[in-house]
């Protein structure tokens, strides 16, 4: 491995050698248990921090300070526009922070500090900045109902909202959840990853420097059976919004039906990128390539089924492979590397076993397929040629940098086998003709299609999945009605 390192910013240094407490009620203070758990630095496995965990009792009170935020003033009190300065000023201060997060984002995840810097931190601000923008517009109807009566529609918020994200995008998951509710007037009790609880943590004091009042945002890193699913059972909770694996959906699912909870689901996926006869090949391997590789293919709408026409199938293994061998793995703060580790022990045994599975299957590891270094969570990133529809590595979602490579003869026919999944997240399709791209696209179960292009995502654009990718849709005006309660107002003229 190269030796030149990124220096840590004094700031960094300083908060990981610090106490890491929950963040309640405006103020860190340690779980009532006096537990604390380890996050490792993927590339190295060392212990990069303790952490206070929270648990049953320590949700309680994020609960309680949250109710009490919501209920009586400042923050209920505050007018929309008073709400938006405050979420803009936290998005100045995110901006402002951007080398320090950027480097908790990657010591912590393991994805290299250039991309944190450059992708995963504006990503953050510009959520933020969109949604205080729309704190001012959440508008009502007023409804032509007779000559007597008046009828309008209030917008109000859902109340207290239990947030849990998964490890992938630390800081970005974050800002998909808090944007939105905190635009909408919520209060917020939000659980990260245990994998990668650092950089919210370093922003929870932002979000005390940008104003929020006490309880408003409530930052509770745990575990996901006890910290996660106290959030998900307490009783005082209105509203829970989860980015996970489809199995947690579904146990969110059951469990909120004991008290009709709103939820909103963003789950798995297993999504088809489709290069057409006709595509520009210079612009669709690269682009089915980062599809599946970017983030090393720890992305819920990662491209990791290739369907390629017959006629180019043999060619675009070569080329996924060639640029799976170039691939500079390393550590996350060294300016060379493209691909880091995987977030955890857990995470490289899952997708070594896959790449097990389908060599044992019979498909053709065509580049990769082994784990990389003594030291840290690497794998290489893996090309599977040769692959059929029923092997578990076509349908399962491995979550990593392995992609497989399916032949098809027809339009109708990929149509049907891009959707033959239980997942619909998203799909690509690369094709130079207009109407086929729409033609395909319409046909395509799945919340995102992007044709010529993967992975875009933009605070306007809409983000969700069909089937078991998940309830709801995030981002863009679609946000705020997972936040929100329509009230019918009625008057007697
Ligand atoms: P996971 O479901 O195990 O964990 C995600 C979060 O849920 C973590 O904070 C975890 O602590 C918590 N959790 C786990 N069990 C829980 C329980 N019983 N009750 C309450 N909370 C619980 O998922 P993971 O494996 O860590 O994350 C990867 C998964 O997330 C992948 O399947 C991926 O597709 C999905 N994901 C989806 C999106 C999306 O927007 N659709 C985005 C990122 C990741």
């Amino acid at each position: 491995m190269l030796t030149t390192h990124y220096e840590l910013k004094p700031n960094v240094k300083e908060f990981l050698a610090g106490k890491i407490e929950l963040f309640i009620n405006g103020k860190f203070v340690p779980s009532v248990s006096g537990k604390t758990f380890e996050t490792l630095n993927p590339a190295t496995e060392e212990v990069l921090a303790l952490v206070s965990e929270a648990q049953e009792e320590d949700i309680d009170l994020a609960v309680k300070a949250a109710r009490k935020a919501f209920e009586s003033g400042p923050w209920p009190d505050l007018s929309a526009a008073e709400r938006a300065r405050i979420i803009y000023k936290f998005a100045d201060l995110i901006e402002q922070h951007k080398e320090e997060l950027a480097q908790l984002e990657a010591l912590d995840n393991g994805k290299p500090y250039a991309v944190a810097l450059a992708d995963d931190i504006p990503a953050t601000v510009e959520q933020f900045r969109y949604y205080a923008g729309w704190a001012t517009k959440i508008l009502g109807q007023t409804v032509p109902i007779s000559k007597d009566y008046l009828n309008f529609t209030r917008h109000e918020p859902v109340g207290v909202v239990g947030q849990i994200i998964p490890w992938n995008y630390p800081l970005t998951m974050a800002s998909w959840k808090m944007g939105a509710a905190l635009a909408a007037g919520c209060t917020i009790v939000l659980k990260p990853a245990e994998q990668t609880p650092l950089s919210i943590l370093y922003a929870a004091k932002l979000i005390q420097e940008a104003g929020f009042p006490e309880g408003v945002v409530n930052i509770v890193p745990g575990f996901g059976q006890t910290a996660g699913a106290a959030i998900v059972n307490h009783p005082d909770v209105d509203k829970v919004a989860f980015t996970g694996s489809t199995a947690t959906g579904k146990y969110i699912m059951r469990q909120a039906a004991e008290t009709i909870k709103n939820i909103t689901l963003e789950l798995g996926g297993k999504s088809p990128n489709i290069i057409l006869e006709d595509a520009d090949l210079t612009e669709a391997i690269p682009g089915a390539f980062n599809g599946i590789m970017y983030n090393h293919g720890q992305n819920c709408s990662a491209g990791s089924r290739v369907f390629v026409h017959r006629k180019h199938y043999d060619q675009v293994v070569d080329e996924l492979a060639k640029m799976a061998a170039q691939v500079k793995l390393g550590p996350c703060m060294d300016p060379e590397t493209e691909m880091g580790p995987l977030v955890s022990q857990k995470q490289l045994e899952r997708v070594l076993m896959y790449i097990e599975k389908g060599v044992a299957e019979g498909a053709r590891v065509a580049a990769g397929g082994k784990k990389a270094f003594d030291q840290g969570y690497f794998v290489q990133p893996t090309v599977f040629a040769d692959v059929m529809d029923d092997m578990v590595v076509a349908k399962e979602e491995i979550f990593g940098p392995v992609v497989v490579v399916l032949p098809f003869d027809t339009v109708e026919e990929v149509i049907e086998r891009a959707n033959n999944t239980q997942y619909g997240l998203a799909a690509g399709v690369w094709t130079k003709d207009i109407k086929t791209a729409h033609k395909v696209a319409n046909k395509l179960k799945a919340g995102t299609v992007w044709i010529n292009d993967y992975n875009l995502e933009d605070p306007a654009a809409a983000f969700g999945g069909y089937k078991q990718s998940g309830i709801g849709r995030e981002m863009g005006t679609y946000a705020l009605d997972n936040y929100t309660e329509v009230k019918s107002v009625w008057v007697n003229i």
